[in-house]
């Protein structure tokens, strides 16, 4: 086959850079294919995007990474989810972990049980009920044995890592694997005046640098994708109420937790990410609520500990790119688009989209069908990741700002209109095609918010309550006792994986 893409290109060496490279560089074993890494000495990465999901685990795994290696060069704590605080009421906490609650008893879904107690008067704390959940309550950590799927091992976890070691650790894995790294800047880029096709990249030390297939990983700018092809945004994430970031690092106070945190403010949340070495903290906001100054000195106002670098302001771009693959450029990371970090799931995007990217993998003809079929996916992937952030935002009662009563008040799509009734129905969540979350994150939320359902599910109408809270007790002591055996994170870090320097 003479028409095989023999040249990739990728622009940027931020964490979506040295990502995509990684994942390349393994693709392209046995073949004849060259991958070349482009980086800006004079562009700042962005420097933040610290909390993953678990499929970042697997992400390092499959790269055939081992994760003691990963964890002691990236300074990485673990994550079994996410704690929100205040957001349903001032006072209010609740946890998303990356678990399900229970399991299903004849058949039916855990909850179910839950809630039929609650409609008679018995109200249950459904954490208790969750491993990770009781793990976090505690402090504690324990790696999930993926041998046995019972009760206690059903959950899996992820990292907060800091993005600028990982990124320095996947250059060297990328370099040992054959990646040609380049220190320079594009300064122009060179379309087919026939096909629209990117031909080369002109830098600023004067070399060009030809390809068959770009990669655009160049940030918010976009230099390929948007620079270069100028695809466009579609103006469609105002549903999201936050436009605004602002981001600090300090010192670590506290034993790191197993799990971030994300903390409701007067005018959106912030967050707290504890790594082995220091403390990522970041206030993400609306503009229309609070200025950027009032931000940051809320941001400074709440943080512990000394703060150990400059303040940093981030602005969202107003929607997301139209198309994240057009003709023979892909653009990945924060060039593909933005979606607020609520649920981290930025290094999660770059990992489906060189999913995607992989399944689809294209000659030089690069057939139009497998590029609208990428963008597509990309986009109905990201509508359902817009209908679990709104959630977050539109079930808040708290009304004691001027933010937090807009938000209630926040149109909604649809797609979440539906899923909202369904379980307010009988209990039942929605699923669509391509959910990023699944359904016990979906519950997460609902109890988080306690959004009551009118009725459960029929099918258990006969059973005897006692008997479901003799299993429940029996449940929850059992979850309790494992619990109690498991080291604290900090000891498990020790123990397992601590890393051997502060940098
Ligand atoms: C406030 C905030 C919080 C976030 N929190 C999370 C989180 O908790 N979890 C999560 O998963 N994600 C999070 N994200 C998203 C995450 O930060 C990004 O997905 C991730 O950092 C990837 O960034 P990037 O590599 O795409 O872009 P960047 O880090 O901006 O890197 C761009 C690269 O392109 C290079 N470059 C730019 N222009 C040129 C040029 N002309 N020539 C050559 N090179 C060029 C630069 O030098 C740089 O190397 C967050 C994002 C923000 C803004």
């Amino acid at each position: 086959m003479t028409d095989e893409i023999k040249k990739i290109v990728i622009v940027g060496g931020g964490t979506t850079g040295w990502m995509a490279a990684a994942s390349l560089s393994r693709y392209a074993q046995g073949k004849d294919l060259t991958i070349t890494l482009i980086e800006s000495p004079d562009i700042n990465t962005v420097g933040v995007g610290e909390a993953t999901i678990p499929n970042f685990v697997d992400f390092n795994r499959q790269l055939g990474i081992a994760d003691a290696d990963l964890i002691k060069a990236t300074q990485a704590t673990f994550k079994l989810g996410i704690e929100f605080e205040d957001w349903y009421q001032k006072g209010s906490r609740f946890f998303h972990p990356f678990a399900a609650y229970g399991a299903p008893l004849e058949n039916v879904e855990f909850h179910q049980y839950i809630n039929k107690l609650k409609t008679q008067g018995v109200t249950q704390d459904i954490e208790d009920y969750c491993f990770a959940c009781v793990l976090a309550k505690k402090g504690a950590f324990a790696a999930p044995n993926e041998q046995s799927r019972n009760s206690i091992n059903h959950y899996a976890y992820a990292y907060h890592i800091d993005a600028v070691l990982y990124a320095r650790f996947l250059t060297q894995f990328c370099k040992e694997r054959g990646v040609c790294h380049i220190l320079s800047t594009v300064s122009q880029v060179t379309l087919n005046a026939q096909s629209g096709m990117i031909e080369s990249l002109k830098l600023n030390d004067g070399q060009i640098i030809d390809g068959d297939l770009f990669i655009d990983c160049s940030g918010f700018k976009g230099v390929l994708i948007e620079g270069a092809m100028g695809v466009g945004l579609e103006e469609d994430t105002h549903w999201l109420p936050c436009d605004s970031a602002v981001a600090v690092q300090t010192e670590l106070q506290d034993t790191p937790t197993p799990y971030t945190r994300a903390i409701a403010k007067e005018a959106g949340w912030q967050w707290c990410i504890p790594l082995q070495h220091r403390m990522g903290n970041g206030y993400i906001y609306s503009s229309k609520f609070i200025s950027d100054e009032q931000a940051k000195e809320s941001l400074l106002n709440s943080v512990k500990g000394r703060t150990i670098t400059e303040v940093k302001h981030f602005k969202f771009p107003k929607g997301r790119r139209k198309v994240i693959w057009h003709k023979n450029c892909f653009a990945l990371g924060l060039a593909a688009g933005f979606l607020e970090p609520l649920e981290s799931l930025g290094i999660s995007l770059i990992q489906t989209a060189l999913a995607k990217l992989l399944t689809f993998f294209p000659d030089k003809s690069f057939n139009q069908a497998d590029i609208n079929e990428v963008n597509r996916l990309h986009n109905s992937e990201l509508d359902c990741i817009i209908d679990f952030l709104l959630v977050h935002y539109k079930l808040t009662q708290r009304d004691d700002t001027a933010f937090w009563r807009h938000c209630q008040q926040l149109p909604i799509p649809q797609s979440l209109a539906h899923k909202l009734a369904v379980y307010q129905s009988q209990g039942h969540v929605v699923q669509y095609a391509n959910e990023s979350f699944q359904q016990a994150s979906w519950l997460a939320m609902f109890y988080g918010f306690n959004l009551q359902p009118e009725r459960f599910d029929a099918r258990i109408k006969g059973l005897d309550n006692h008997l479901i809270e003799k299993n429940l007790v029996q449940l929850k002591a059992k979850l309790a006792t494992a619990a109690s055996q498991c080291l604290s994170h900090q000891a498990f870090i020790n123990q397992h994986c601590k890393a051997l320097s502060d940098v």
